[in-house]
């Protein structure tokens, strides 16, 4: 029996830990060769990659810190030697550095912007050559509800996660005569990394914003992700979908 994305070459950006692994895991189960990428911890995307490798596919992980043009070409690169080519980008690195505006710094602003939405954009600028060329494509990017409803101390992270809900849209245009579609999913609260640091206080509030009454686990977003990727997918183009236990409803 085939698996929806058999034969298929895939980039996860920081696809080391949190929801980016759990992507990384569905799309190689789902059949899909995996390419991951880490900033800062070889040793953790190493571990996913062969947790990917033991579901019958390739993964390889490269160091490439989506502020870095040059990493980035030479992730693509290695894409393109490794596998032939890239189907699928999933724009998921992403960081926060959290604080209330009036004392948010210009260098705050400019480092979750640069990684999180110029990181996407100069990945599937990259990337989307070789899609384009081959006339088949998916993009999916990683935003959040915050892009959507605001979240007050995430005015940097908010603006990033709305600005590539328009980025979105726009490159969705340009390239959907070409084959390619450009998607993006907006969590809600994940259990991770990122959101291990918040206080009881802030943990209970945003418990009140969930109708589900909880977080959610990484898997949880990834099988949207990986329907994203697929074929069947094929005239879905410029929307965000909400993987959030119901906080935003449209
Ligand atoms: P984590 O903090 O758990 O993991 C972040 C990942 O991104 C790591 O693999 C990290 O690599 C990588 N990364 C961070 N900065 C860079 C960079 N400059 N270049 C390359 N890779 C980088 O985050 P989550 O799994 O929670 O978040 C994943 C995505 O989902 C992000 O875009 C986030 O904004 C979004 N999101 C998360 C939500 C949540 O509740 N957790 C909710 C909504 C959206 P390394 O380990 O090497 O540093």
């Amino acid at each position: 029996m085939t698996a929806p994305l058999d034969g298929r070459n895939a980039i996860v950006t920081g696809g080391s830990r949190g929801i980016g692994r759990a992507i990384a895991l569905e799309i190689g189960r789902q059949g899909a060769n995996v390419l991951i990428t880490y900033r800062s911890n070889p040793a953790l995307a190493l571990d996913v990659a062969a947790e990917v490798t033991a579901l019958g596919v390739r993964c390889i992980a490269v160091e490439a810190d989506v502020r870095d043009n040059a990493a980035l070409e030479h992730m693509v690169e290695h894409a393109i030697e490794q596998f032939g080519s890239i189907d699928i980008l999933v724009n998921n690195a992403g960081m926060t550095d959290d604080g209330l505006l009036l004392r948010m710094s210009e260098e705050s602003w400019e480092s979750v912007l640069d990684t999180n939405l110029t990181g996407t954009f100069r990945a599937t600028k990259l990337a989307l050559r070789h899609m384009a060329r081959a006339r088949w494509g998916r993009v999916i990017n990683i935003t959040s509800i915050v892009g959507e409803i605001g979240n007050a101390g995430q005015a940097n992270y908010a603006a990033a996660k709305a600005g590539i809900i328009g980025f979105t849209r726009s490159v969705a245009r340009e390239v959907a005569a070409r084959g390619v579609t450009v998607n993006a999913v907006a969590p809600g609260f994940v259990l991770t990394d990122m959101t291990s640091g918040l206080t009881d206080d802030q943990q209970a509030a945003i418990l009140r914003m969930v109708p589900m009454g909880r977080y959610a686990q990484p898997e949880e977003i990834a099988p949207t992700v990986a329907f994203l990727a697929s074929e069947g997918a094929g005239y879905i183009t410029g929307q965000t979908f909400n993987v959030d236990g119901g906080v935003v409803m449209h």
